[in-house]
């Protein structure tokens, strides 16, 4: 998508060990206006979809699955990164965290995925697919179907891509970064 690969090359900022920051505009601060159009491409791209529910991981894949939400009528449920003691009919996994390079447990409700879901997964980057395999395990476990899975920023030269297609996942990312050699951010 146009709009975003502008602003990423734009604003984006490239730190050692591939990681691509974009804390002025999805990150930390949030641009609502790029936020609003990246939510009408998920609708344009997914709007004819038998989708009836938005699960997206906190905390910035939040943003852009409540405005897709919003557009599309549809309920959003957030994955938790820490387990609440009230939570009913808890369903977990273990998730390896590239930025933080370590393991966490996510959790979310059995009363909020089930075997009726047929989920659109909204997060904001794919590196090495650790969080979208996370959320395949969870939906296993609910028995949801996955429809197919979103991503604002998918970094190619990791390999979340290659799992999720060898895993039959259907999956979009609105801009693709392949390159981030030499802190120079090369798109498709
Ligand atoms: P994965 O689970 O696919 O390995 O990594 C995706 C998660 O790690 C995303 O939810 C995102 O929060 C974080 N992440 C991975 N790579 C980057 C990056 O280059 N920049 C930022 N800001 N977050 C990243």
């Amino acid at each position: 998508m146009e709009l975003l690969k502008q602003r990423i090359l734009q604003d984006g900022k490239c730190y050692p060990g591939g990681i691509l920051k974009v804390d002025s505009f999805i990150n930390h601060q949030m641009d609502p206006n790029l936020m609003m159009e990246l939510a009408r491409e998920m609708v344009r791209i997914f709007g004819r979809r038998p989708i009836n529910k938005i699960v997206t991981i906190e905390a910035s894949g939040i943003a852009p699955a409540i405005l897709t939400g919003y557009l599309m009528q549809l309920p959003v449920v957030f994955i938790k990164k820490k387990q609440p003691k009230t939570m009913d009919r808890m369903l977990s996994a273990v998730v390896h965290s590239f930025t933080k390079d370590r393991d966490y447990t996510v959790c979310i409700s059995a009363d909020f995925l089930t075997p009726a879901d047929r989920v659109l997964f909204i997060d904001d980057f794919l590196a090495n697919g650790n969080a979208a395999k996370g959320v395949i395990d969870l939906c296993a476990q609910a028995g949801a179907k996955i429809e197919a899975m979103a991503f604002l920023i998918e970094k190619a030269f990791q390999h979340g891509g290659d799992y999720l297609r060898s895993a039959g996942v259907d999956y979009t990312a609105l801009a693709t970064v392949t390159s981030l050699d030499d802190c120079k951010i090369e798109l498709e």
